[in-house]
């Protein structure tokens, strides 16, 4: 079996795929209200929320545009909080539809901090809201989100947080600190194909969306709210991911959210651990070091495309590149969802063959 160890999509466990090859529902009928119904409830267990959860037919950042276009206006001054390609891409989802996004830049490879986000917030009283990546999978940096959301919260800020590779991972308490706004993806953390996003709305999020004129239909969550109450999806949902998310968050609350974020931290562990007996040196500043994705600085001589290959064919090991400026200086391992510390060591085990085959290529 080929190890696909990319920050998602992510391998699905055996009864995760089978359940895939199901018949198509209607989604107007009663098994899809339970099954939506079931789901809902299990997502809201995994966030530890109370607020409104929707699941949204699209990739993670058709989420990250639907919580955008949901509580923001054109014209509205937004603080854009970024530390890598993924905090680049809120920003210019705002910017597109509007958004006077004031960049918050932070060095790649390196968390945010806190009193820069303060001191941002002190100097422009405008600001509305602060965007916010949890886990940057570009650079495999975990914010500390506690912090920054501590930081936006002392300004009452709208705080809106890209959680995709981070939700199901690593800890991301929503309600105990104070996300307002948050989006996820089935194909990072929940052991789920591509397909949906999911997202969680509170109070102040929805006082936002009362005012809030950035253009919308699809994404309309006023829409997604209404139509929930009775258990369905304003339009039609991707039935095969829905299929596959009602076995595996089954399977994450059976392991318990604790033993999943133990879990995760241990393969990160061996993941570092794993690269750096090689002589391989991590990317990341390793206080901020990300459990669900480890990038590390490619080694002298050894080629990106051609390591890949050497991994790819020979080891069955797929592995991710880096990405815009980091591309051909590192590469990374995904190591999130279905994942265990046996997986990494065949990782590392490819790796300590390939890396010397290929140095050793013209
Ligand atoms: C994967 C990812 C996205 C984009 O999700 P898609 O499903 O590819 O659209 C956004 N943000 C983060 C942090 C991600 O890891």
């Amino acid at each position: 079996m080929t190890q696909l160890r990319i920050p998602g999509p992510t391998p699905l466990p055996p009864e995760v795929l089978q359940i895939m090859t199901r018949q198509m529902i209607n989604h107007r009928g009663a098994e899809f209200h339970d099954m939506l119904n079931g789901i809902t409830a299990k997502l809201k267990q995994l966030f530890l929320t109370r607020n409104d959860v929707f699941l949204l037919t699209g990739s993670g950042t058709g989420g990250m545009e639907a919580v955008i276009v949901n509580t923001l206006s054109p014209g509205d001054a937004v603080l854009g909080v970024s530390i890598g390609v993924f905090g680049d891409r809120f920003i210019n989802i705002a910017s597109s539809f509007g958004a006077r996004v004031t960049p918050l830049k932070f060095e790649m490879g390196k968390a945010a901090d806190p009193d820069a986000v303060r001191k941002a917030l002190q100097s422009d009283p405008q600001i509305k809201a602060v965007l916010v990546t949890h886990n940057e999978t570009s650079t495999g940096i975990t914010n500390d989100l506690a912090a920054l959301a501590k930081a936006v919260k002392e300004f009452d800020k709208l705080l809106i947080v890209d959680a995709i590779s981070s939700l199901g991972c690593i800890a991301c308490p929503i309600d105990e600190w104070n996300l307002d706004v948050v989006v996820t993806g089935s194909q990072k953390g929940f052991m789920a194909p591509p397909g949906l996003a999911m997202v969680s709305i509170n109070q102040k999020g929805w006082q936002a969306n009362a005012t809030a004129k950035m253009p919308r239909f699809y994404w309309d969550f006023g829409k997604a709210k209404k139509y929930l109450e009775i258990n369905e999806n304003p339009w039609t949902p991707c039935l095969p991911a829905i299929y596959a998310m009602s076995v595996s968050l089954d399977m994450m609350l059976e392991e318990g959210l604790n033993n999943i974020i133990a879990r995760h931290a241990r393969v990160a562990k061996a993941a570092r651990e794993g690269v750096k007996a090689l002589g391989l040196t991590p990317f990341a500043d390793p206080k901020y070091a990300s459990n669900t994705v480890t990038a590390v600085n490619l080694p002298q001589g050894v080629e990106y495309k051609k390591m890949s290959k050497m991994l790819r064919e020979e080891y069955k090991v797929v592995v991710s590149g880096g990405q815009q400026s980091l591309d051909g200086k590192i590469f990374r391992i995904g190591h999130l969802g279905w994942v265990t510390e046996k997986d990494i060591e065949e990782v590392i085990s490819a790796l300590k063959l390939a890396i010397p085959k290929v140095a050793a290529q013209k």
